[in-house]
């Protein structure tokens, strides 16, 4: 097991917003964190990258308990990709793709159409080519884990699909990834398995399949329609 978390809690300003949180993930997973709207996604991934610290409940990796910092986690091989998609507004493409762990050439050839795009400003990509630049500079580091959050936020589904596809090989040659998503279904096709958070608590488990096919009111208050 790569990644192990047991009876996670963590919150803002000493109130808990997620509790109880027990899940894993191996090496070469792909693992869905699905949920409506506040249910802690976001929350629980960032105790999982160094940011929240949490307050009670452990996370082991690669069976060691996990301390440190966002960039301490780095180093480790974890890379995380914020809903914002963590790309420097004022540097250009390849300015921000430099700053990655992984070379450039491997980024563009994970994301040829990047290649237009090396002297604009990260600010002045669309929405999808943002979220490519993210993903080719944190994929080109080969990380052992990556955490990515609402990777589909507002964007169409022929590029989700794109940026999927990619996630899915990464991980076929060795990354796990655990990915948030409001908007379920499109995910779960290239994911190993998924939990769903409810009001800060895990309230399903499965496998992809598994998830997808359950009861239309579960599908429907938390895996979204996409
Ligand atoms: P979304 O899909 O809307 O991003 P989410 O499942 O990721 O939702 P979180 O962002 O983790 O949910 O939020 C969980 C709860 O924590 C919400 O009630 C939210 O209002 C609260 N919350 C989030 N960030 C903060 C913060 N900085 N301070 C206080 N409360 C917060």
């Amino acid at each position: 097991m790569l990644l192990k978390v047991e009876g996670l809690a963590a919150g803002y300003s000493g109130v808990d917003v997620v509790r109880e949180i027990d899940l894993h993930i191996g090496k070469g997973e792909v693992v869905a964190l699905l949920g409506p709207n506040g249910a802690g996604k976001t929350t629980t991934l960032l105790a999982l990258a160094g940011v929240l610290t949490p307050t009670s409940g452990q996370i082991l990796y690669r069976d060691l308990p996990l301390r440190g910092t966002l960039h301490q986690r780095a180093r480790r091989g974890i890379s995380y990709i914020s809903e914002q998609g963590s790309v420097f507004s004022r540097l250009t493409t390849l300015a921000n793709l430099r700053l990655g762990a992984g070379s450039v050439g491997d980024a563009l050839a994970l994301f040829p159409e990047l290649e237009p795009l090396l002297k604009r400003p990260g600010g002045l990509l669309s929405g999808g080519e943002q979220r490519m630049l993210a993903l080719a500079r944190s994929l080109a580091g080969k990380p052992e884990l990556l955490l990515v959050d609402e990777l589909s936020l507002g964007l169409a589904p022929l590029i989700v699909r794109r940026l999927l596809e990619r996630i899915r090989a990464a991980a076929d040659a060795g990354t796990a990834v655990l990915i948030v998503e409001q908007h379920a279904s499109q995910v779960l096709s290239v994911s190993d398995r998924g939990y769903v958070l409810s009001r800060g608590r895990l309230s399903a488990s499965g496998t992809g399949a598994e998830l997808l096919a359950s009861s239309g009111a579960l599908r429907s208050a938390y895996l979204g329609t996409r």
